[in-house]
């Protein structure tokens, strides 16, 4: 190959494509080309990000590396037993599959968005979802859990990543008996926790509404935190949720001190009175623990959330 001109005296270089390998020119004093066209900048795009991805850690190929691993560590360690308090936390894609949204409600309800209300709120909001995504609750799986409610305003936490369709929609529900217009404001998709430390961990779970727990799943709900009912929390259906059902015997969680005081609110009707507890609790979780509970902060801990109850705040205490 030889230059028309030197890079010291002409206006005109020629190149030879990097991807293409195809000759052409380019003036000096410019942004330099290193490709002949912008088709071929494209392309060669497209194949950079390909590669990238291929090297993307995702949820099948960390579960190969962690099989390898072990099977390794099997090997040429003689490790056989598994060990759940040094497990990494769960393998699972960077977004729950749940989305978040923000509505707000005109006019004003008739009463405040409080647990003893929730009542209408839940019937307003299950309609909502079954007439616009064709979402129906599930027998121990309800489909949406309401967060947190000032004046007029609703955060809903929806089991279904169709509902980010419902941004910027406006939707006409009775509430409490009277017209309503809810219209959804944002619809953000809820990310995963990330824990990145395996070991023990001390945490704080301190409850915003009152907590619903007991250790058979959701009868009998107990009015003070338990080992039992804790664990049973986190392993139970919980993990349904997220397609880890397979996980269940490696989640460890140890009750270290318990300042809790027993809870009870009438929703009313066929809900009836519901019994929990609110105050704090102190753990001790492994890596797995701690990712359910992250999780549980996220879209609400415990059963009866699709009436606002199970809010919480999870601290990681000092070591
Ligand atoms: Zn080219």
């Amino acid at each position: 190959m030889t230059s028309l001109a030197s890079p010291y005296s002409g206006q005109i270089a020629e190149t030879i494509c990097l991807r293409c390998s195809a000759r052409f020119f380019q003036a000096y004093g410019r942004a330099v080309r290193l490709y002949c066209t912008p088709e071929c900048k494209d392309a060669a795009r497209r194949t950079r990000n390909a590669a990238r991805d291929r090297k993307r850690l995702t949820p099948a190929r960390m579960l190969e590396c962690r099989a390898r691993s072990r099977k390794w560590a099997e090997l040429h360690r003689n490790v056989v037993a598994r060990k759940p308090w040094l497990m990494g936390p769960p393998v699972h894609p960077p977004t729950l599959p749940c989305v978040t949204l923000d509505i707000s409600v005109a006019p004003l309800p008739k009463w405040p968005f409080h647990l003893r209300n929730m009542k209408g709120v839940h019937g307003a909001i299950t309609r909502l979802l079954h007439e616009t995504i064709g979402l129906r609750h599930k027998q121990r799986l309800p489909t949406f859990a309401p967060r947190m409610h000032e004046a007029g305003k609703l955060r809903v936490v929806v089991w279904d990543p169709l509902a980010v369709e419902l941004c910027d929609g406006a939707f006409h529900v009775p509430l409490w008996d009277r017209p309503t217009l809810f219209r959804v404001e944002d619809a953000v998709e809820v990310s995963a926790p990330v824990v990145s430390r395996r070991g023990r961990t001390r945490v704080r779970m301190t409850s915003l509404t009152p907590i619903v727990i007991s250790k058979d799943g959701h009868t009998g709900a107990e009015t003070r935190p338990t080992k039992s009912s804790v664990l049973n929390s986190i392993s139970g259906c919980f993990l349904e949720r997220f397609s880890l059902q397979h996980i269940a015997p490696d989640v460890r969680c140890e009750l270290l001190e318990v300042r809790t005081e027993p809870a009870h609110v009438n929703l009313g009707g066929k809900y009836r009175r519901v019994d929990g507890w609110t105050g704090e609790v102190d753990l001790e979780v492994n890596a797995i623990g701690l990712w359910l509970l992250r999780a549980a902060e996220a879209v609400g801990y415990g059963s009866r959330t699709a009436f606002g109850f199970g809010q919480i705040v999870i601290e990681e205490l000092p070591r």
